[in-house]
């Protein structure tokens, strides 16, 4: 993992040398940090503890974005905190556990792997804690009950598996999967449009929200009208296979 660094006054990030996953942690009062989608391997799990001391940063509480297992670890060192989920995200997190243990593999320690998706439900659209505000903005689009966040304060958009510059949109494979995305884009447009920083789950932050989506949309459109894409983001490992998968969905 590289190391944390400043993204926004008060708002770090550490990508993952896998699939770059963006851990994102807010900084409240007195030191208490709101951890987003920590990951992703064990090592760098450990990495992230020691560098939150480092800083003198407490957790006080974690939102996991969507309920894929890339976005649901934690570590024993975190500490026994809320982490927040929508609804959804916590009945899926819950009925699915063993295939997310499945798919993150052996390479994790037990104690790691018992806190696999341990999520609770937020009650309400705002994360309660002693730091900036964070507000949840709901949609339906990649997986049911994905959660975006909004620090107002900041400017900083969280978009767990959307708007990412290496991944191209990955709707689940549910009928309804590529309107589900569109309006999931939609509920993000307005954000993406103001924000100074958007985060995505994996990828590069960008201060251009409103070009990610617009990208987005132009590959939707392509799926639609049934035209060739030229989306750069094909060349990418492993999108030759959701590109074939969103075809059939198309
Ligand atoms: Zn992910």
């Amino acid at each position: 993992m590289t190391r944390l660094h400043e993204v926004a006054a008060g708002l770090l990030v550490a990508t993952s040398r896998t699939d770059a996953l963006n851990s994102v942690v807010i900084i409240g009062q007195d030191g208490a940090a709101l951890l987003v989608d920590p990951g992703w391997q064990q090592d760098e799990l450990d990495d992230l503890t020691a560098e939150l001391t480092a800083r003198s940063l407490t957790p006080v509480a974690g939102f996991a974005t969507h309920a894929h297992y890339d976005h649901v670890l934690w570590h024993p060192d975190f500490g026994e905190v809320p982490r927040w989920a929508s609804p959804d995200s916590v009945r899926i997190a819950g009925s699915h556990r063993e295939e997310i243990l499945e798919a993150l593999g052996p390479d994790f320690r037990p104690e790691v792997l018992s806190l696999v998706g341990r999520l609770s439900v937020l009650p309400g659209l705002d994360i309660p804690w002693l730091g900036p505000e964070v507000g949840v903005i709901l949609h339906d689009a990649h997986i049911v009950g994905h959660s975006a966040l909004w620090v107002a304060e900041l400017g900083v958009l969280v978009t767990g598996d959307m708007l990412s510059d290496v991944e191209l949109p990955l709707p689940d494979d549910s009928p309804g999967a590529l309107g589900a995305y569109r309006a999931g884009l939609g509920a993000l447009a307005p954000y993406a449009s103001i924000a100074r920083f958007v985060i995505p789950g994996h990828g590069s932050v960008t201060s251009d929200g409103s070009a990610r989506v617009a990208a987005d949309l132009a590959y939707l459109d392509d799926l639609d009208a049934g035209r060739e894409s030229t989306d750069a983001r094909l060349a990418n490992s492993g999108m030759a296979e959701v590109h074939a998968a969103n075809l059939r969905l198309a």
